[in-house]
């Protein structure tokens, strides 16, 4: 496990449109989980019930976005494929505490060649399942098999398709040229078969929520694509990350101050499950944002990852505290 992983990626030309504006992140920022740099003590936050169970399905992506969370590429294997055998203990074990829902992000996730049996050994077991997927060919090679699952499963079955933005311009100065018709062929090859359908989308620095939804709800009403871009379960728009940069530190006070509750954040109900490459089985991180970080792995079951987590990363501040952002449904 390393601490902090360099990019070397085959990312698109030029700088990422969804670059973070701020300066360089002092390091003694976000260096003990317990006190901040200003000697506060830290926030940090419980787990209430494990709602969300998220299963890192591989690193490896068909593309290599410019500024990807998880650095996936179509050769980055720093998460190796989740096998069927590991999901299942994970699921069976996530069954026994209650949990309502397996997510599946990656990577691609339609890339892992367990995908389906994974997908069906979720939803067999009675789980609401929500796959983050960029719709493209790796997932239009189970056409057949999706529309199978979504026959018997019905909305129990998500797809959250990544559309970054709501014109081609930006959405592929980050994904990369000719991301955006296959993304959109794939959304509405999605919705005209009924699928239940999301799409997590970026704000660009300096734009607006409402405008951002109204212009996603122009498009999606333009391409027939069955998205309320009103809801905001439906249509998901992130914050910006990047961890190499400067943001305040949550201390106990911000809660009160920001008029925010530990139970909200997203480490309050979820967990992740990763395989790291050199490593003999998965591991239980507390977050889908923090696969690798020191000080965020749990354990080898669930059962070892119910500890309280020291809000203790970059991320931590940027994207769920202060962008406020969940990645569940
Ligand atoms: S499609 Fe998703 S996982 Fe793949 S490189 Fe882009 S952001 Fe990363
Ligand atoms: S980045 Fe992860 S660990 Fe940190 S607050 Fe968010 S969900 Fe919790």
């Amino acid at each position: 496990m390393s601490e902090t992983r360099t990019k070397s990626r085959n990312a698109p030309a030029g700088a990422s449109p969804f670059a973070v504006e701020a300066g360089a992140l002092p390091a003694e920022k976000f260096s003990d989980p317990q006190v901040t740099a200003k000697g506060e003590p830290r926030a940090s936050v419980p787990l209430t019930k494990l709602e969300t169970l998220w299963l890192n399905t591989g690193t490896l992506c068909n593309l290599a976005c410019a500024s990807c969370y998880i650095e996936s590429s179509p050769t980055n294997d720093a998460l190796l494929y989740l096998s069927q055998a590991h999901a299942e203990r994970f699921m069976n074990e996530a069954r026994g505490m209650g949990t309502r829902e397996i997510g599946l992000t990656g990577g691609e996730p339609f890339m892992n060649p367990d995908i389906l049996a994974i997908l069906s050994g979720a939803l067999d077991r009675g789980f609401d399942v929500l796959v983050l997927t960029n719709a493209m060919k790796p997932m239009r090679r189970h056409e057949a098999a999706l529309l199978a699952l979504r026959a018997e499963a019905g909305d129990r079955l998500t797809l959250r398709v990544s559309l970054d933005h709501h014109t081609k311009t930006v959405h592929e100065a980050e994904r990369g040229p000719r991301s955006w018709d296959a993304a959109m062929d794939g959304l509405r090859w999605l919705s005209v078969c009924g699928f239940s359908l999301a799409v997590a989308g970026r704000l660009l620095p300096g734009e607006g929520e409402g405008e951002a939804r109204e212009a996603y709800a122009a498009l999606f009403e333009a391409e027939s694509i069955r998205v309320d871009a009103h809801d905001p379960a439906r249509l998901v728009l992130f914050p910006e990350m990047d961890e190499s940069k400067d943001i305040a530190e949550i201390t106990t006070a911000c809660w009160g101050i920001l008029g925010k509750r530990p139970e909200d954040i997203m480490c309050a109900t979820s967990r992740m499950v990763v395989h790291r490459k050199g490593e003999p089985s998965p591991r239980v991180v507390s977050c889908t944002l923090l696969p690798y970080a020191e000080g965020f792995d749990l354990g080898e079951t669930l059962a070892e990852a119910t500890e309280d987590i020291a809000l203790n990363h970059p991320h931590c501040a940027r994207f769920c505290v202060l962008g406020g952002a969940s990645c569940s449904a």
